[in-house]
């Protein structure tokens, strides 16, 4: 084994989870606040507020639905929101190489300052560096960002308590039970397909669905009884599920035929040996939902423009360990955390 680190241990698998738990965790103490570092979901809480962070490295750096300023807002908006949290406000910290043109720079803010508009989170702070030549690929964002608590995260939790005991405040991937649902807000593999397309120069129909997922989440609220949320990125659906049912400590069966893959992504994975549950997805969001308010949940996702092909996708289960892919005709198999990223480099 190599001693030194790979590209598969920033890629949100397996690897990615050794390297933090065995280097990071260890090294840095741990805190009083209320969702702590280790726990190691989507974002941290401390003080009632919610804190994330996510740094954004994308080759190449426009792409079909958007490009690494999109991504970048984005990316962090939805960290904060699966947590239940509305997002206020982000940081944007920019390393560029230098050389980059400043046409390419304004537009990479441009659509960074659109997105943000778009979506109500300002970007209230941030820094910039400029590297030397090759000390890193083109431009990279970091951006962080802030959410707080509200009265509708509270009148959810107070919907899931009527079906079933619950001591959650936030919406964690720990916090599944035997009996609930999940539902998926819509098509996946698409992210992941628009990058292979120009990466390996093939035509598709296929963009990008980078989108910040707070209104969606906010509209999941609304109706009530979500236990968890959580945005498939890197590791794709089946890194997604892996981490509920690690961290729930419960089973997960996942009704393959109800999981929504668009025609041109199964093409596209066929032709490169790639399963679309690995591919990273950066408009989407799984919920764990009660069985009870599951129906309900799903016809008003439907009518939101960003769940249009939302679909119950699977149940939480104590009769199996881990997760298990289950076909109508009565196929099944066992849906293992990718080890690293298929596709390096897509966020
Ligand atoms: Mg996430």
């Amino acid at each position: 084994m190599s001693d030194k680190i790979q590209a598969a241990h920033g890629a949100g698998g397996e690897k990615m989870d050794q390297l933090i738990k065995q280097y990071v965790l260890k090294s840095f103490y741990s805190s009083s606040a209320e969702i702590p570092l280790d726990t190691l979901d989507d974002a941290a809480v401390i003080e009632d507020i919610v804190f994330s962070t996510d740094s954004h490295t994308v080759h190449p750096l426009f792409f079909p639905g958007g490009d690494i300023g999109t991504l970048a807002v984005a990316g962090t908006i939805n960290d904060v929101a699966v947590l239940g949290a509305k997002p206020i406000a982000l940081s944007a910290a920019f390393i560029i190489e230098e050389g980059l043109s400043f046409e390419l720079f304004e537009r990479i803010v441009n659509s960074m300052g659109e997105s943000s508009r778009n979506a109500d989170v300002p970007i209230i702070t941030g820094d910039t560096k400029v590297v030397e030549r090759n000390a890193i690929q083109e431009f990279m964002i970091n951006t962080s960002g802030i959410g707080k608590r509200t009265k509708l995260l509270d009148e959810n939790i107070e919907e899931v308590k009527r079906y079933r005991d619950f001591k959650s405040r936030w919406l964690l991937d720990s916090n599944l039970k035997p009996g609930d649902k999940l539902i998926l807000s819509g098509n996946i593999g698409e992210h992941g397909t628009a990058l292979l397309s120009i990466r390996y120069g093939f035509e598709t129909n296929i963009k990008s669905d980078v989108a910040p997922i707070h209104r969606l989440v906010e509209t999941a609220l609304e109706e009530g009884g979500i236990v968890s949320a959580k945005d498939p990125t890197r590791g794709g659906l089946a890194n997604t599920v892996n981490e509920f049912s690690e961290k729930s400590n419960v089973g997960i069966i996942l009704y393959e035929d109800s999981i929504p893959i668009p025609t041109a992504v199964h093409a596209a994975c066929d032709m490169l040996g790639i399963d679309p549950l690995e591919i990273g997805n950066e408009g989407k969001v799984v919920f764990g939902i009660v069985n009870e308010k599951a129906e309900d949940v799903l016809k008003k996702l439907r009518r939101h423009p960003l769940g249009r092909n939302a679909s119950i996708i699977g149940e939480v289960t104590d009769k199996i360990n881990g997760v298990i892919l289950e076909t109508t005709v009565g196929g099944k198999r066992i849906l293992q955390k990718p080890i690293g990223d298929p596709i390096p480099r897509i966020c």
